[in-house]
């Protein structure tokens, strides 16, 4: 055991409705899936847009709640606690959000939004807190007197700063961020994470990063789950899904990575989470499909070639043509 988060089997689908109120069908943005991370361990969670990543995020940290399937923090059973105990652990687990405009609230100034955790979970004096405060903005970078303006004065960046700090405040053993540099300028990107990845050693976090960023990727997870139409496709070392990844469909998002690919690039658009396709989801994209692919569900399993904690779900992983090597990049 040890995983300081554990999520099995877990599903969530969202009912669809037509113009007349009637049921369309149900997205299965999230259908079965079965991860962990351990303590200090960055877990990255990749895939197209539309694949059930954020889904997956806010189901980790209850921010939703399954409609199938368990999620436990440090062996406790999230969708078992009562609504006051699922407040007191939300101080070890913590979310850092996509977008900085819609994430920090406009009438608090910046000392009050990173304080306000450490408020909520009241162990601290307001003399304490305040020196808290200014010591998470001196770490992220910031300045002790921006404690008294307000979120419209900073850019993208120095507001995503802003959102790490709150996200620290309470002492977090887990941090969730979906997609945290992406809606920021490109020249600004590297330098949040490379803070965020000082911060991950620093303090030990665990840390789940939800990106569709392959170079960021490489750069900072420890470990790798593949996301396709709500399921996980491949998980294993970073090492191992960039070097020898065993499902197609792991290898064409690597092929559409300018400078890293070797494979072919991702072809035809995703299908509809709605009534995905039957047998193997991505058999209607996939250059190897064979009958058997349109029928049957291929388990997410550890193949012949593989080496420990490396699994894909493919009928074909022992015998694909070998991947190109990737060639070499730096990140950001
Ligand atoms: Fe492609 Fe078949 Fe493997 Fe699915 S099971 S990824 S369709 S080869
Ligand atoms: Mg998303």
């Amino acid at each position: 055991e040890g995983a300081i988060l554990r999520l099995e089997n877990v599903r969530r689908h969202f009912t669809v409705r037509g113009p007349m109120g009637q049921r369309r069908g149900a997205v299965q943005a999230v259908d079965g899936v079965s991860l962990h991370v351990q303590p200090g361990e960055v877990l990255a969670v990749v895939g197209e847009s539309g694949c059930g990543k954020s889904t997956l995020g806010r189901l980790m940290l209850r921010l939703d709640a399954p409609d199938a399937g368990t999620v436990r923090f440090e062996g406790r059973d999230l969708g078992a606690l009562s609504a006051r105990d699922l407040r007191a652990q939300r101080r070890w687990m913590q979310m850092i959000f996509q977008d900085p405009y819609a994430s920090l609230d406009p009438r608090m100034t910046v000392g009050q939004a990173v304080e306000e955790p450490l408020r909520l979970h009241g162990d601290a004096t307001a003399a304490e807190r305040r020196a808290r405060v200014q010591a998470l903005l001196a770490r992220v970078g910031l300045r002790p007197e921006h404690a008294d303006r307000w979120p419209h004065e900073f850019s993208g960046g120095q507001r995503q700063r802003i959102a790490i700090a709150r996200a620290l405040a309470s002492g977090p053993r887990l941090i969730v961020g979906d997609e945290p540099v992406s809606a920021l300028d490109v020249s600004v990107q590297a330098q949040v994470i490379n803070l965020l990845q000082e911060l991950i050693r620093e303090l030990n976090l665990a840390f789940v990063l939800i990106s569709h960023d392959l170079a960021v990727v490489r750069h900072v997870a420890d470990r790798v789950a593949v996301m396709y139409l709500g399921r996980i496709v491949e998980e294993g070392t970073t090492d191992a899904i960039f070097t020898d990844p065993r499902h197609p469909y792991t290898r064409a998002l690597l092929g559409s990575v300018p400078g890293v690919g070797g494979a072919a690039p991702l072809q035809g658009d995703l299908p509809s989470p709605i009534n995905p396709p039957a047998g193997c989801r991505f058999h209607t994209r996939c250059p190897h499909a064979q009958e058997v692919c349109g029928r049957d569900d291929p388990p997410l399993a550890q193949g012949a070639k593989a080496g420990p904690g490396h699994r894909a779900a493919c009928h074909f992983q022992d015998t694909l043509p070998p991947m190109p090597p990737l060639r070499e990049h730096r990140a950001g």
